[in-house]
């Protein structure tokens, strides 16, 4: 396995893998790795000739409130869990290699993501987190010029925005979208899960089970996204209020096209149902898509 810690080392390689015929399948990962970030993994080995996996914690996405310093980070079980798996590159670069002299707000006008993608659901809560998430990723699929990425739909409305910008920067990537790996109880596996205290990681269930809730009325003929909306929290919203722990808080529970991110009056397309909220110290995000 391949270690690369320079954006000029890693756009050499990849121009040499090119030039061979060959095709690159690219993770691109924030590391402190889990089943989740695995399956992206297998997929890209399989499906490619090279695997590229980069482990970024990447400034630019996170708020100044936020917990860029105490973001989880494992280098070492990282390097150990894709060396199991036989990735062939690991691209780590350090924070200044990424971004020389460039802070966010200098991010190139034509990878700014557009607003009816990036207000709603989670970039109501965190406004600038998806301008950084586009930065980092235009600038890894310049450097690693992959044939195909591979995402989580576990983070729904970045996919939405990644698709748009790879069709933006006619950057010709397939873009692939896996299913959410949870933990046994229905819990989508993330890196922050950690963070959760023991009383907290039974109670943030709910979530999942909220999702089931919209399922099961949508799979009975409701089609009325706001009836489910309300529905679903609810439900979320009372189980926070007979809990104890005061802090848990409901960010937003909504349905909206799955492609275009847009609120819907009638669920007729695919749609997606995202909840959000903040249990202690944690922000948790899930959705499914029904249709
Ligand atoms: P992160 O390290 O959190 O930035 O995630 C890196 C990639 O892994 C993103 O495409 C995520 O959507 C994906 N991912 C995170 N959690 C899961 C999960 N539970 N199931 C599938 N993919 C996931």
């Amino acid at each position: 396995m391949r270690m690369i810690r320079t954006r000029s080392e890693m756009e050499r390689l990849s121009k040499t893998i090119k030039a061979a015929g060959k095709t690159i399948g690219f993770v691109p990962t924030m590391g402190f790795l889990h089943e989740g970030h695995m399956s992206l993994v297998r997929a890209a080995r399989q499906e490619n000739d090279v695997c590229v996996v980069s482990i970024f914690v990447n400034p630019t996405q996170f708020g100044p409130s936020e917990d860029f310093d105490s973001y989880p980070r494992d280098f070492q079980k990282d390097k150990k869990m894709l060396a199991e798996e036989k990735v062939d590159v690991v691209f780590c670069p350090t924070v200044k290699e990424m971004y020389p002299n460039v802070t966010l707000s200098q991010t190139p006008p034509d990878i700014i993501p557009p607003k009816n993608l990036t207000a709603c659901l989670c970039g109501a809560f965190r406004p600038t987190h998806f301008q950084g998430v586009a930065q980092v990723v235009d600038i890894f699929f310049h450097r690693v010029k992959p044939d195909r990425a591979y995402f989580g739909q576990k983070d729904f409305q970045q996919t939405v925005i990644i698709k748009w910008l790879a069709r933006k920067a006619h950057l010709n990537i397939d873009i692939r979208v896996l299913p959410t790996i949870r933990e046994s109880d229905g819990l989508a596996m993330s890196s922050r899960n950690v963070y959760l205290k023991p009383k907290e990681r039974k109670r943030v269930i709910i979530l999942f089970q909220a999702l089931q809730l919209a399922k099961e009325l949508y799979e009975n003929g409701e089609r009325n996204p706001q009836r489910i909306e309300r529905k679903i929290s609810n439900l979320i919203s009372q189980n926070f209020l007979t809990s104890r722990n005061q802090e848990m808080k409901l960010q937003y529970a909504e349905i909206r096209d799955a492609e275009t991110l847009q609120s819907i009056h009638e669920i007729k397309h695919p749609a997606v149902v995202a909840v959000a909220a903040i249990i202690g110290k944690t922000r948790l995000i899930d959705n499914i898509v029904l249709g």
